[in-house]
């Protein structure tokens, strides 16, 4: 198992694992037909291109951030949008 240390109160040293997994949010154009709600929800990672539809932020979404990709998904109406688990 990978560790790092965390450094905690006086001289304590502890291992901890860290985390592996990383989410990604994907769409199916197929599936997609272009509402927009994704942008609205999760403008931190969805824009709209010139034709209505939704271009996707490829890069991983921080913790911070999951909330908010998991409310845009869950409100996506064409059940196009999806959040993927994979290793880095
Ligand atoms: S909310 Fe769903 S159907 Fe609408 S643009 Fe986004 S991915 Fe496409």
């Amino acid at each position: 198992m990978e560790t790092r240390r965390v450094s905690g109160q006086g001289a304590r040293v502890i291992k901890a694992p860290v985390a592996r997994w990383r989410v990604n949010l994907v769409v199916d154009p197929i599936l997609c037909d272009g509402h927009g709600v994704c942008a609205e929800l999760f403008p931190e990672r969805v824009v709209m291109d010139h034709w209505g539809y939704p271009i996707i932020d490829k890069e991983e979404i921080p913790t911070g951030l999951t909330e908010h990709a998991r409310r845009a998904v869950a409100a996506c109406p064409r059940l196009a949008l999806h959040l993927v688990e994979g290793r880095r």
